[in-house]
């Protein structure tokens, strides 16, 4: 199988899984790039996974769902174009030969979901791809999402469930807002090594026109200043900042630090 970031508007990344015959799209937000593929490919539309309501997200899913007939997967408690199978923790994707597991990740809206995909016996028809997760707007490479309609105690909670993953989990982000994250997480962490080297990659990527994602979960924890609140260097960054007092709690910091990235010029 093969996994390739469709762009979208203007930054936008319809991410596409197929095996040569099928295809899955994740939050088609627009049909149009997904029909181009499909016929360059000359793939069947096997199933149109959504993470959550948001219309750069959801745009394209019922032009493709009529002119395909694929099944639509989305969150339990989001408005989502029917028919849909609505989908919770705990429960499964079943597409193609491949299991996703169903994470609730609240924060950016209130009923979102992440599709991990193990690297299991089971997902064998996925190869070497396997472990990825698709985690719409709640995890991006250097940052998250913006708390539209959830809490940053959700957020926070969310984030750890996404952290506590595989390693070499593929990070499947929905928009290339990387070097702007880490421009933020450089200000956040000036000493930080792993984030100088993987911020000098991902502009040489970007200045080839290439896409930063998938990232890797790993690299995420060492860079991403979001998973990394309760750090000493972020901590104390954070605090510095807003002014917090030294009883502040993790989540306290946590939502200074994401008003600090909403505020950062
Ligand atoms: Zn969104
Ligand atoms: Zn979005």
């Amino acid at each position: 199988m093969t996994l390739v970031p469709l762009p979208a508007f203007a930054d936008n990344y319809i991410w596409m899984l197929q095996d040569g015959r099928n295809a899955i799209v994740v939050d088609p937000g627009d049909a149009k790039p997904v029909f181009d593929a499909l016929e360059r490919g000359n793939l069947q539309l096997a199933a149109i996974l959504v993470t959550h309501h948001h219309a750069d997200h959801t745009g394209g899913v019922a032009a493709l769902h009529e002119a395909t007939g694929a099944p639509v997967f989305g969150p339990a408690r989001e408005r989502i174009p029917e028919p849909c199978a609505r989908l919770s923790h705990g429960d499964h994707a079943e597409v193609l030969g491949l299991r996703f597991d169903v994470i609730d990740v609240p924060g950016h809206t209130a009923g979102h979901i992440a599709y991990f995909l193990p690297a299991d016996p089971r997902n064998a028809a996925a190869g070497d791809l396997a472990p990825l997760v698709f985690c719409g707007d709640t995890l991006f490479s250097g940052g998250c999402g913006r708390l539209f309609e959830g809490t940053p105690a959700q957020m926070l909670a969310s984030l750890d469930a996404l952290a506590a993953l595989p390693g070499k989990t593929r990070v499947c982000c929905t928009h290339e807002y990387t070097l702007a994250n880490l421009r933020f997480a450089r200000a956040v962490e000036p000493g930080n090594a792993d984030l100088a080297q993987y911020m000098m990659q991902s502009e040489a990527l970007r200045a080839r026109g290439e896409s930063t994602l998938p990232s890797q979960l790993s690299t995420e924890r060492l860079i991403n200043p979001f998973l990394r609140s309760r750090e000493a260097t972020v901590s104390r960054a954070v605090h510095a900042h807003a002014g917090l007092s030294a009883q502040a709690a993790e989540t306290e910091v946590f939502a200074a630090l994401r008003q600090w990235k909403n505020d950062f010029r």
